[in-house]
């Protein structure tokens, strides 16, 4: 047994927290340096200069040589260049370290290799990092030593950003607007600031890395590009939830200690549905935070699962047949008074504004379904969305049985006209009950759920940044209460325009509530007369970023510019196309040179059985008929070969980025399946010893 874990003393170990720098700095400094942190704004040098000495300091202490400033590049990972402390030594050949406040806020960057779908042109390659004050700097233990990481927004010189930190903070700052005001109307003057708060449920699988390494399709892909499925899947139900794995669980527990000095709140784990699957969930935090955690909960796992000799895989569908691997993004509101406004409340006040709450969410949705998928997508994504998994690609709303019948109640009832009484409302419908918190009434196929007092979005894939999606909910959110507080700030009187909002929303977007199974055939049916959108792909939803309403939707918030959405569909474009190529090289490469040369061997192999067998003077005819199977499939394979090696010579003559994205999709992908096809029929008919690889098997449940 290793050594014993404090949890108290090793919590925020590793990170600059508020109360290391109530320590560490002069008063007025650190109270400049909170006020920046509440309420935005800058910090001046003099106090910059003094914070950068205190944070050098500290982490020398704590052995650290190098600082970097760690950023979020639309890459969707994140991006460090290191920098050590040092500076020229003195006459007397000792070691100066230095680390200003201009290196603290600012950072230069040459960010011509990060995509930024044109925004920066390479002759004005350099873009620059920007210390976001509301993220505090931590202390990162790798293999290149101890090194200071300052998180820091990345934007071009013009000011667009060029990563997916900024967007979302200025999404909370619109919500955060546009919900005071509605605070405001109901005239609640105590709150400041609402917080768009996140939690992030992250599903993955664990590999054997010794096996992970004969496979060039997972380390060049990160998933399964071949695979007979095992004779044993998810079908037992006996992984979910079940004992955890000695060596699955040694890895959980120094991930945690990992976060855990990193002032990561990990929480919750446990196996997931798939074998080898797992998950582990943190507790929620505000967004911007939430989402510098989850990227850091990303990069501790791969860290960590080297130290067991394993890999960790962050793809959304590593595995065929077996359940892919998704992110749930668990959103709500909270005001800096402790009161979160997607929780329904006990008073008929608290029930009346909860209500105005979620049907502008409602609407939000409803309106913005297009965009909400768009933030939720992702090449691996296509794998899951749609594909008969959690969740499908049509978003929905499940609000739960009780809550359905408040908003039917709400619906039929006509317009407000009788008087809060006994429990009613003025809209004529009963105050709201107590919901019962009941995980059995969870429906898992919905893509938004509303879960007692958050809504969660289930359709980010496990290997995604938080903030596209949460930048999107953000917004739509705060359209919806811009929208309702420009209303009812026009009504003469309040209580009745409120409770008459509250049922035209509802009754204006009730078809987004949905209800039943969201993987069901009779659902796609229905959806589609209801008019719900149902995008298959990424880049058949990235366009959503581009329409008229997203633009107004985003400019009028400050979020995106015309320009930035529109470098970002075309990033889309890019990444997609750029991932699958990779993607069908490696299925040229492992068909050509390993499974269709070991298939040979062994169909040659059989042949001399055969005419072994023969001249032995037995009879031969079960070995005739594999051999003649074999020899087919190995001529499928060759062909479906040849054919994808054509048409990827094809796409070298593809310019446009659009054009290029969907030919991968339409053309390479379905190349790629019927390649696959035959190659793992082969492999249910080839000795294993002669398999070039680990098989599924293999890698699921031999860890
Ligand atoms: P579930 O069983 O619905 O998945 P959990 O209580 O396990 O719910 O929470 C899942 C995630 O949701 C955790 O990260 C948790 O911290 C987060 N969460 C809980 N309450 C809220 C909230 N009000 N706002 C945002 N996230 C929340
Ligand atoms: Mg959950």
């Amino acid at each position: 047994m290793s050594d014993k874990i404090n949890l108290e003393t090793l919590y925020g170990e590793n990170v600059f927290t508020i109360s290391k720098m109530k320590e560490r700095l002069p008063k007025s400094v650190f109270r400049n340096v909170v006020n920046v942190m509440q309420n935005g704004g800058d910090l001046s040098p003099e106090d910059a200069d003094v914070v950068a000495k205190a944070m050098k300091d500290w982490a020398i202490e704590n052995g650290a040589t190098h600082y970097t400033h760690w950023f979020q590049p639309l890459t969707g990972i994140t991006a460090e260049k290191h920098d050590s402390f040092i500076t020229s030594p003195d006459e007397e050949g000792r070691a100066v370290t230095s680390f200003s406040g201009r290196d603290l806020i600012k950072g230069e960057t040459d960010g011509s290799s990060f995509p930024s779908g044109g925004l920066r042109s390479t002759f004005e390659a350099r873009g620059y990092t920007a210390w976001d004050v509301t993220s505090p700097a931590f202390l990162k233990e790798s293999g290149t030593g101890v090194t200071l990481c300052v998180p820091t927004s990345f934007l071009s010189y013009t000011g667009e950003a060029l990563d997916k930190k900024t967007p979302l903070m200025r999404s909370m700052e619109a919500v955060n607007k546009q919900a005071l005001r509605i605070l405001r109307l109901f005239g609640d003057t105590a709150a400041s600031r609402v917080i768009s708060s996140t939690g992030a449920e992250q599903e993955y699988f664990l590999v054997d890395k010794d096996k992970y390494l004969q496979r060039t399709d997972l380390i060049f892909t990160g998933r399964t590009l071949f695979g007979a499925p095992a004779p044993k899947g998810q079908e037992m139900d006996d992984h979910y939830f079940g004992v955890i794995r000695e060596r699955v669980g040694e890895f959980m527990k120094d991930l945690n200690v990992d976060l855990w000095k990193l002032g990561v709140p990990a929480k919750t784990q446990h196996n997931e549905v798939a074998p080898g699957q797992h998950e582990l969930a943190p507790i929620y935090e505000n967004s911007n935070l939430a989402t510098d955690h989850n990227q850091l909960i990303m990069e501790s796992m791969k860290r960590i699962a080297d130290h067991h000799r394993m890999r960790v895989l962050l793809h959304e569908k590593p595995f065929a047949g077996v359940n892919g691997s998704g992110k749930h993004n668990n959103w709500s509101l909270t005001t800096d008074t402790g009161e979160n406004l997607l929780d329904p409340g006990t008073s008929p006040e608290e029930n009346v504004r909860f209500l105005l709450v979620l049907s502008c969410i409602i609407k939000a949705v409803d309106e913005h379904a297009d965009l909400l998928r768009q933030s939720a997508s992702d090449v691996g994504n296509d794998l899951r969305l749609g594909a008969n998994e959690a969740p499908p690609a049509i978003v929905s709303i499940f609000l739960g049985k009780q809550l359905t019948d408040v908003v039917k109640q709400l619906i039929e009832t006509g317009k407000a006209n009788s008087h809060i009484e006994g429990g009613v409302l003025k809209t004529g419908v009963s105050t709201m009950p107590d919901f019962i918190k009941d995980a059995t009434d969870r429906n898992r196929t919905s893509p938004f759920a509303f879960t007692g007092n958050k809504f969660e979005f289930r359709m980010v894939g496990s290997s995604d940044s938080m903030a596209d999606s949460t930048t999107t909910i953000n917004a739509i959110v705060a359209e919806a209460f811009s929208d309702a507080a420009d209303e009812l700030g026009r009504a003469d009187d309040f209580e009745l325009a409120v409770h008459d909002l509250i049922k035209e929303n509802l009754s204006a977007h009730q078809r987004i509530i949905f209800e039943g199974n969201g993987y069901s055939a009779e659902w796609v049916e229905e959806a589609a007369k209801r008019g719900l959108p149902n995008i298959p792909s990424m880049i058949e939803a990235a366009p959503a970023l581009t329409t008229e309403k997203s633009v107004k939707l985003f400019e009028k918030f400050g979020i995106f510019t015309r320009t930035e959405l529109e470098s970002r569909e075309e990033i889309t474009y890019e990444t997609y196309a750029k991932k699958i190529n990779i993607e069908a090289l490696t299925m040229i490469d492992m068909a050509g040179k390993q499974v269709i040369p070991a298939c040979m061997k062994y169909e040659r192999d059989l042949a001399n059985t055969i005419i072994a067998v023969k001249s032995a003077g037995a009879t031969f005819s079960a070995e005739t008929e594999k051999l003649q199977k074999i020899a087919d499939d190995i001529d499928e394979a060759q062909n479906a070969l040849d054919r994808l090696r054509e048409l990827e010579k094809a796409a070298d003559g593809i310019r446009d980025e659009k054009e290029l994205a969907f030919y991968y999709k339409d053309t390479i992908l379905p190349a790629m399946t019927a390649l696959r096809k035959p190659c793992d029929l082969l492999e249910t008919m080839v000795d294993k010893k002669s398999w070039p690889f680990p098989t599924y098997e293999d890698l699921l449940f031999e860890l």
